[in-house]
């Protein structure tokens, strides 16, 4: 079973004593992400290192997977994406602390508590396909789109396994014009 973890956290105080957070949150609890769902069932597993670095800076850096409902923008029925991105976040009480962070950071700005489910709902969101679509094997369009469309003989079949890519299609069809 995973650790149940807190709805909220302090983050500066988990920086200082370089707490660990693992364990999973419920998709519905994220209310940002679940309306851009096909459903909100799941859960986000969540491993987070909280710590200090050379600088001073409190930190949280770690992984979130999760898989997700979504629905297929070619045949509209719901499919499984699974979701599994890194997080790099920097504590910062300003918004202008935000800007003289090092790169590789992305600021969180919080007082003194906040919600654990926000420190990670954006880099979900930000990993979400834009324009989610089965595998075409998968897919219960694909016989038609392929008979219908000629022009999917010219992807490259390397292209065919990978993540599907709608500029890989624009390109194709530029090309055919
Ligand atoms: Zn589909």
């Amino acid at each position: 079973m995973s650790q149940r973890l807190p709805d909220f956290i302090e983050p500066y105080r988990l920086a200082e004593t370089q707490r660990i957070l693992t364990g999973a949150l419920p998709v519905k609890r994220m209310k940002r992400l679940a309306p851009m769902l096909a459903g909100d069932t799941g859960e986000v597993y969540i491993n987070l290192v909280f710590g200090v670095d050379e600088t001073g800076q409190a930190y949280a850096t770690g992984e979130v997977h999760t898989c997700v409902v979504m629905q297929c923008q070619r045949c509209m029925e719901t499919m499984q994406v699974s979701i599994n991105t890194k997080v790099s976040l920097a504590f910062v009480k300003m918004e202008n602390q935000a800007q003289n962070l090092p790169s590789h950071y992305e600021p969180f700005i919080v007082d003194e508590e906040a919600s654990l489910s926000d420190l990670v709902e954006d880099e979900i969101i930000l990993a979400l396909p834009a324009v989610p679509l089965h595998e075409p094997d998968q897919c219960s369009v694909k016989d038609q789109y392929r008979s219908s469309t000629p022009v999917s003989a010219d992807v490259e079949p390397a292209g065919a396994t990978q993540r599907q890519n709608p500029f890989a299609i624009l390109e194709t069809l530029r090309k055919k014009k």
